[in-house]
Parts: C-alpha cells; structure tokens; sequence
C-alpha cells in the first residue's frame, strides 16, 4: 500500500495527492483542474481528496479560494518578493518560497501553493526587454547539471539537428492588432524597462492556444487543441488530448514517414501534460509503444528553447491582418476564430527557417556557456 493512502481513500485520490506534492517539490506548476481530469475524478472528487491530505484545512490559507491572486498577499509584499528575485545578490543563496517571504518579511504565513501562485516561479527572472536575468542557485545547479549531460549525449551540431524542439505557444490578442505570446512565469520586465509604458500590455482580450514543433529544415504547422478563445483561459493542455491531438494525430505520422530513428522529440518538461512528472502514464506509454525517442527539457529555461527566444523583442508584436480588421466598421468580424488563427500562422510563418538552423547549430555552444557561466541564462 503507496504511503499517503487512507483509509475509505481510493487510488485514484492518492494519487491526485501524490502528483500535485511531487509537482510542488520540484517547484513545477501546478494545474488542479488538468490533474483532477487526468485521473477522471470531478471537481468535488478532486478537493475531497485534497482534504484526505495529512495537512489539516485550517491550515492551508488557499483552501476555498477559487481564482486570481490570493488575497493573503499584499500587492507590496508581492514588490518586496520580487526585488528579491531581480536582486544578483541572492543569487548565490538557496532561496525555497518560505526563505523568500521570510526574506521579505511577509507578515502573514503562506504556504508554499499560494506563493507560487502569486510569484510564479522562484527559479530566474528575466527581463523580456533588455534580456537581464538573475537564476537562483538551486536553478542554475539544475541547468548546468542539464547542460553537461546534453552535452555528454549530444556533442555536436550534427546531433542536434535531429531535435525537434516541441511544446505549447499561447497566443494572445490585445487592442489595435497587437498580439503577444503570454509570457513564462519568470519572464518579466525588469524594474527600469518596468518604467516605460510602450513596453507594458494593457490586457489580453483574447488568446488561441497551440502546439509547435521546430528543428534544423524542420517546423510544424501550429496545432491548436483549445477550442476556446476567452482571456481567462491558460490553454493547459490535457494529458489525454496531447496524446490524441498530438501524438497520435500529428507525431505519428511522422514516425510513419520517416522511421523512428529520423529524429527525437523534444518536449516541455514544465507541461504536466507531456508526462515528465512520472513514469507511468498515458503520454509516457505512447511514447513506449510507438518507439518515440523523446526527450525532456531542461525546464525553466527559455534561453534553451527555439519555441521561446526566437520572437520579437518583449514577445509582442503588431498584426498588420487583425490591424487592417480593427479599421472596420464592424469590429466584432476581427476577432473570429478563424482571423486569430490567420494572425497566430502569420506569426509563425514569420520565424524564419534560417534562424532555426542557426539557432540549433549553436545548440552545443550555448550548452557550453552554461556550464561556464555556471547555470546561468544565455543571453541572446
Ligand atoms: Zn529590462
């Protein structure tokens, strides 16, 4: 019998437990909602089982809340925290999230879940202007272990060229045909470039979620799995629809056409439903019976992923096609599911496959520079 279980508990309910501490112990996001899906119990059936939890609930101060930022948190102790992270002199120290609110002085005491979901990561910032990074030292411990091992596996350019780097780009739409891809839990702008109104988004009004895939003379087309466009939506992908709408449906076509040893899939390792947190699962037996080579990401690393640092500066841009609908008189026609598509695979088109190439070839450089800057973010 797994530790953990209860009795009147079923597997099931154990096993939401066990996923979402296991999520939690390695800092990785935590999507109930997706988890509770996974192992097809309801929303009443997930909570029920998070209440099983060893934890009391009068001790978890996110218990009953349902969205947003929790409200134990204080917009300035939300500042003071991220100072701290921006700040190049704790980058040399072992900061977990009670560190960091102690660090700060956090009057109240939240546990760890409400503290990554206000901060969204304790791993690295980086300014998406001016490219400033800071990486925790626990975070740039996993890096260079990561990049010593690529680079163990993986030597030379010729290898890499065999990536294909693969994951979920979330689109979002603003006002005057901007668009943007919602940016990674540490990807912010820094205190100054904070300073500049031109570089801030007023708000999403709505987004478009896809998968990707892009290797040297490789790029997929955008496979969109959400079919909803509202702004509230995170585009979390389910565990089973990335093994239908893109294992099955996409990657093993590939597999068909060129034999399993043509290439190896990159994936996500931050996105639960890829499977990377643990051995038995859906994605994972896919993978298994359909002899995929696959491999995860780093995590946490966008400098190490073509799918992230090969946009415009900021990740935002202007849509001359949603900017020529905005000009009509009938607004509403321009933001059709079908014209937000239009705007995402111009987007996409428009990352050439001349910088991919380039970009993959430096893959063992880049490698290499993190183990010598000792973890830390390449800039690019
Ligand atoms: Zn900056």
């Amino acid at each position: 019998m797994p530790s953990g279980y209860k009795h009147g508990d079923t597997p099931a309910k154990a096993m939401v437990r066990g996923t979402i501490s296991y999520l939690e112990s390695q800092g990785l996001p935590v999507n109930k909602s997706a988890i509770f899906r996974h192992f097809d119990l309801s929303r009443s059936q997930g909570y029920a089982a998070l209440s099983a939890s060893p934890v009391p609930k009068r001790d978890d101060p996110e218990w009953g809340e349902t969205r947003g930022r929790p409200s134990k948190i204080a917009d300035a102790e939300v500042a003071k925290m991220e100072q701290i992270l921006w700040d190049p002199k704790y980058e040399d120290v072992s900061l977990n999230w009670s560190g960091l609110a102690e660090e700060a002085g956090l009057e109240v005491k939240c546990n760890r879940r409400t503290l990554h979901r206000a901060m969204g990561t304790l791993s690295y910032r980086r300014c998406l202007v001016c490219g400033r990074t800071n990486t925790l030292k626990r975070h740039r411990e996993k890096r260079s272990d990561f990049a010593r091992k690529a680079l163990q596996a993986y030597p030379l350019k010729e290898d890499w060229r065999r990536v294909r780097f693969s994951g979920e780009l979330h689109f979002a739409f603003g006002l005057d045909g901007r668009m943007r891809l919602t940016p990674r839990a540490g990807e912010r702008l820094c205190s100054t470039c904070e300073q500049e109104p031109a570089n801030g988004w007023p708000r999403d009004i709505r987004r478009l979620h896809a998968w990707a895939a892009v290797g040297y003379g490789f790029k997929s087309e955008l496979v969109f799995y959400d079919s909803s466009t509202s702004p509230k939506g995170t585009g979390a992908m389910s565990m089973p629809d990335y093994c239908d709408k893109v294992l099955e449906k996409v990657v093993k076509p590939w597999l068909t056409a060129s034999g399993p040893m043509a290439f190896v899939l990159e994936e996500d390792a931050d996105v639960f439903a890829h499977g990377s947190a643990s051995k038995v699962n859906l994605a994972q037996q896919w993978k298994d019976m359909h002899g995929l080579r696959c491999s995860f990401s780093c995590g946490e690393s966008p400098d190490l992923s073509p799918l992230d640092s090969l946009w415009p500066p900021n990740k935002q841009w202007t849509s001359e096609l949603l900017k020529e609908k905005d000009k009509d008189k009938d607004k509403e026609r321009g933001w059709e599911d079908e014209t937000l598509k239009k705007a995402a695979r111009e987007a996409w088109a428009g990352l050439s496959q001349e910088r991919v190439n380039m970009w993959v070839d430096a893959m063992p450089q880049r490698l290499q520079l993190v183990v010598e800057m000792d973890g830390r973010m390449v800039p690019w």
